[in-house]
């Protein structure tokens, strides 16, 4: 069994990626090796910051890693907020005050389209490698629904009529953005076994 280091601490991430790479892999947390460090996510794109969360971990272990990181993109809006996705209405990764920027700034605008996009770098033995999963939809004029977190409620799949927080966790991660992109790593980790 190959060991992978996911450079998350999203429980979460965690398990949704174990479900789809173990046992071929044996995928290892930052909790896991003891890091605690505070990463910063100082770029100014998906695949920067995924880049420098997947650095920092291969620099500081000398273990093949990867991370992701991922951003709501409304056309409208110039593909806002993007990268600055958790912190778009203020520091602290209040998804309700982000929410309610983004239909601000929409306002009654006709094109309500956005797509969320992950960006997952691996580093193997200093190499790096970027996948990508995207999910095109609509924000919708008002949140609905409880389920999943940050920008669920306000985004409508396409082919859809209910948002990302009225799906079941089953049903989001069969489609989802960060689901298709681990299915790409994983294909790729697949053909190295
Ligand atoms: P991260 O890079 O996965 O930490 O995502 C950055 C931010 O994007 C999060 O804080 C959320 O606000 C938003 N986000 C990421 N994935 C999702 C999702 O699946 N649904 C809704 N919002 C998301």
């Amino acid at each position: 069994m190959k060991n992978l280091v996911f450079a998350t601490n999203n429980a979460h991430k965690l398990s949704e990626v174990k479900a789809i790479l173990e046992p071929e892999y044996k995928i290892i947390s930052l909790d896991e090796l003891k890091c605690y460090d505070e990463i910063p996510e100082t770029a100014t794109t998906l695949e920067g910051n995924a880049f420098i969360k997947a650095s920092f971990v291969f620099e500081k272990f000398g273990l093949n890693c990867f991370a992701d990181d991922t951003g709501l993109e409304v056309e409208a809006l110039n593909g806002e907020p993007g990268v600055y996705s958790a912190r778009y209405a203020g520091e602290n990764n209040d998804s309700k005050k982000n929410m309610t920027k983004v239909l601000n700034l929409l306002g009654n605008s006709a094109n309500r389209k956005a797509c969320f996009r992950t960006v997952i770098a691996l580093i193997q033995a200093g190499k790096t490698t970027f996948f990508e999963g995207k999910i095109e939809g609509d924000i919708s004029l008002i949140p609905t629904g409880n389920s999943g977190f940050g920008y669920d409620p306000i985004f409508v799949p396409e082919g859809y009529n209910r948002s990302f927080a009225e799906l079941s966790s089953a049903e989001k991660n069969l489609i989802s953005h960060r689901a298709l992109a681990v299915k790409k790593l994983a294909e790729h980790l697949k053909q190295q076994i």
